[in-house]
């Protein structure tokens, strides 16, 4: 396995400073993107890349996924300390998504909404998931997909590195094989390209260094509102000339896919089919019954759940407000009526509060739910003394 990679980052065509920080250190991959006021988003992004570089070395020997969220865990605490101990860089924060290649796994980590995507037999794919208030009401089916790019608050990340002494890091690992291209980039990329045409350049650009500046020329192309990053890895197979272009086998602790014994038990079940009878039709009302039962059950115990349960979460306008129901879907069912809109939205609380409440905090009953968003708005009104431009990323 071998990798050529392509990288670069732009301060865009609005902002007066690059708040991206990226790095390429073969075979670790990393970008970030800082937000904060003044040059505290510059900070908390090179701040985020550099301890990662500096401690990369365990992470990249044992090639263990769990070392990446512990790289990521480090820059975590650096930014918060730093954020600590000087006023001026209090609530910056950064995203940060790593790549690191062994083998011919790809394992990513990542925090925020710096994207990954793999590009495989020109179709694209974003791997990593983003954590916005969009994305989850995406998720939750709240959101159409394509309406997620006009939210008034897409720009809205449920979780950063810096803010929380703690920090949740999502892993995933995969499969690659010769020809994949992984792409980095920060949301200056993915919120003004769509993926159509990311798709496109990554088909007909070879070099990954073209393709990275054609990307960021076309951000700048759209607006360029936001600083842009993009890292392209490109990966190919050391004995490229020895393929036939099959695919390379799967590491021995990938998972292992079963194949079923020819002809024995497809014609098994085929000579076991019934013929339409009598008992069949009775099947079919018996089976119709019992639908219809299980409906009525469902009803009355949703019924049941939407009058006795309570929770605080976010509306689809991003307000916080107190529900009545579960704030998960039960079998695609939308157990969740909004009973009282509070006067916060969700980006006015501070970050390490937002993930809780666009979850869903539980609680027993309506008048505790109004306890829990009266202590909100108090850490809300908290909050906004903080100087100004430290919240948002975007005005
Ligand atoms: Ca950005």
């Amino acid at each position: 396995m071998n990798v050529v990679v392509g990288a670069t980052s732009d301060v865009g065509q609005v902002r007066q400073v690059n708040e991206d920080s990226y790095f390429v250190d073969e075979p670790l991959f990393g970008i970030a993107d800082g937000m904060g006021g003044h040059v505290a988003g510059d900070i908390a992004s090179t701040t985020a890349v550099e301890t990662i570089e500096r401690n990369s070395e365990d992470a990249v020997s044992s090639g263990e996924p769990e070392m990446l969220a512990r790289l990521i865990q480090r820059a975590n605490s650096a930014i918060w300390e730093k954020a600590q101990a000087e006023a001026g860089l209090a609530g910056m924060g950064t995203t940060c998504t790593l790549l690191l290649l062994d083998d011919n796994r790809a394992h990513l980590a990542h925090v925020g909404d710096s994207r990954a995507y793999l590009f495989r037999s020109g179709q694209l794919k974003q791997v990593t998931e983003d954590h916005t208030l969009v994305a989850r009401m995406v998720r939750e089916g709240r959101l159409a997909p394509e309406e997620a790019h006009q939210h008034p608050q897409r720009s809205v990340i449920t979780r950063t590195l810096g803010v929380d002494p703690d920090i949740d890091v999502d892993l995933r690992s995969l499969d690659v094989f010769d020809g994949d291209r992984l792409l980095l980039c920060s949301d200056g990329l993915s919120g003004m390209v769509d993926d159509a045409t990311i798709a496109q350049v990554l088909q007909e650009e070879s070099d990954p260094q073209r393709a990275a500046d054609e990307l960021v020329a076309l951000a700048n192309k759209a607006g360029g509102e936001d600083n842009i990053t993009v890292v392209v890895v490109d990966v190919t197979d050391d004995a490229g000339a020895a393929t036939t272009g099959a695919r390379p086998a799967r590491r021995s602790t990938g998972p292992r896919e079963h194949t079923p014994v020819e002809g024995s038990r497809s014609q098994q079940t085929r000579s076991a089919e019934p013929a339409p009878s009598r008992s069949w039709r009775r099947t079919l009302v018996v089976t119709f019954v019992v639908v219809v039962l299980l409906a009525l059950a469902a009803f009355g115990a949703g019924q049941y759940v939407l009058a006795n349960s309570w929770f605080v979460g976010v509306s689809d306008d991003g307000s916080v407000a107190i529900f009545s129901g579960l704030p998960e879907e039960i079998g695609g069912l939308d157990l969740r009526k909004e009973q009282r809109v509070s006067e916060i939205a969700l980006e006015d609380l501070p970050e390490f509060l937002r993930d809780d409440v666009a979850d869903g905090i539980k609680v027993g009953s309506f008048d505790e739910a109004q306890e829990r968003v009266d202590n909100l708005e108090e850490r809300a009104r908290d909050f906004g003394q903080q100087p100004t431009g430290t919240r948002k990323r975007k005005g």
